[in-house]
């Protein structure tokens, strides 16, 4: 059975950007696994992260990552997916401290990289037939530190599909803004026609998002099918046959 490893920064990205590939892939007969990178529990939040809990109506003793890790449990079974959880804390647990630094360049402090590369570089030590990985469109210091790590340590034979990140590509140009531009240009354009009702299904598993993302699950539906069914990628390498509808 072949083997697809989606690498997400946060508990939703891949289902937001490529769920429907990755339903498709499942079906097909691929083993999926989507292994997110930043899901750790921190207790006792204080600041910027404890008001990105606040404001989505959670009280301060909710443990926020468990809740968002249990999205994410059903969210890969409506996929057909496996999860995996890299314990890594989120930007505003390593000094990022409001909206702006987030979507700012990395910090000299945030000594993520190393660990992070060291964690997908063990992911990578089973190398899977396929990587589906984000390009960090929009600019998230999460998203940027997990190109980073991946392009650090990706095995040169290694085919992968680089995923359009939504919602981001499909806001203002100030805000898809593309770190890594000129790296992914350098890849042909894929798009593939994914399963968007599975995509739509997973999305909406992640109940905790939908409100300051898309104003609530309506919103989510009608963003997804604005943005249409095909998903765009940048494919690098010799991909294997997929068979997924082309
Ligand atoms: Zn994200």
């Amino acid at each position: 059975m072949p083997r697809a490893l989606a690498l997400s920064p946060h508990l939703d990205d891949a289902a937001f950007s490529c769920g429907g590939t990755l339903a498709a892939l499942a079906q097909a007969g691929w083993e999926v696994t989507i292994a997110t990178a930043f899901t750790r529990s921190v207790s006792n939040p204080s600041g910027f992260a404890l008001a990105c809990q606040l404001d989505k109506g959670l009280p301060a003793e909710v443990d926020y990552m468990a809740l968002r890790r249990a999205e994410d449990t059903e969210a890969c079974a409506r996929l057909g997916a496996q999860p995996l959880w890299l314990d890594f804390p989120e930007a505003p647990h390593r000094g990022y401290a409001d909206a702006r630094a987030l979507f700012g360049p990395p910090q000299e402090a945030d000594a993520i990289l190393p660990p992070l590369s060291h964690a997908v570089a063990a992911l990578m030590a089973n190398p899977p037939d396929l990587l589906l990985a984000s390009q960090a469109i929009g600019g998230h210091v999460d998203h940027v530190r997990l190109v980073e790590a991946v392009q650090a340590v990706l095995p040169a034979a290694l085919p992968v599909l680089w995923w359009t990140d939504f919602p981001y590509s499909a806001r203002p140009l100030r805000e898809s803004v593309q770190p890594f531009a000129a790296a992914m240009e350098a890849w042909p354009e894929r798009s593939i026609p994914g399963d968007a009702a599975a995509r739509l299904a997973a999305c909406a598993a992640y109940a905790t998002q939908l409100g300051f993302q898309f104003g609530g699950e309506d919103g989510l539906r009608r963003a997804l099918e604005a943005a249409g069914p095909a998903e765009r990628f940048r494919e690098r390498g010799a991909m294997p046959p997929l068979r997924v509808a082309a």
